[in-house]
């Protein structure tokens, strides 16, 4: 399957069992599947999300927003724990407003997510890891 390099953005070819045996980019050599999550901008946004062929799931977040950081640890504890199944970015919508426009963002944090670089499904407002999880993997 294609997994997008976080750091370079090259889109590598890596076979699904060998997604848990940490994966490296064929051209940068870092890890392909990170435990933290990438953050995305208006040059890669659009590679990250529509190259992946795992689910990728971006937050949409500000620095100001408190429910926002309250989260942040939830996401990097799923970040790290499904890092074989879904990839984890996010927008920070006060450096990146044409982002958070482009894909309506009213309220945040807002979860949305894109298989094959169209938007499935999103929610929104701070959640637990427990609800995060369930929601990611019903998908
Ligand atoms: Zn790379």
């Amino acid at each position: 399957m294609h997994i997008v390099c976080p750091q370079c953005m090259s889109v590598n070819r890596v076979a699904e069992e060998r997604l848990k045996h940490h994966p490296k980019c064929g051209k940068c050599h870092g890890s392909l599947l990170t435990s933290s999550p990438v953050e995305l901008n208006e040059a890669n946004f659009s590679t990250f999300t529509g190259r992946n062929e795992l689910p990728v799931v971006v937050d949409f977040w500000a620095e100001w927003c408190g429910p926002c950081k309250a989260m942040a640890p939830v996401f990097a504890e799923l970040t790290s724990e499904l890092s074989t199944r879904v990839r984890f970015a996010k927008v920070d919508t006060e450096a990146f407003p044409a982002l958070a426009q482009r894909f309506g963002i009213r309220s945040i944090p807002s979860l949305l997510l894109f298989k094959a670089g169209q938007e499935v499904d999103r929610i929104a407002g701070a959640m637990n890891a427990a609800t995060l999880r369930a929601w990611l993997l019903q998908h």
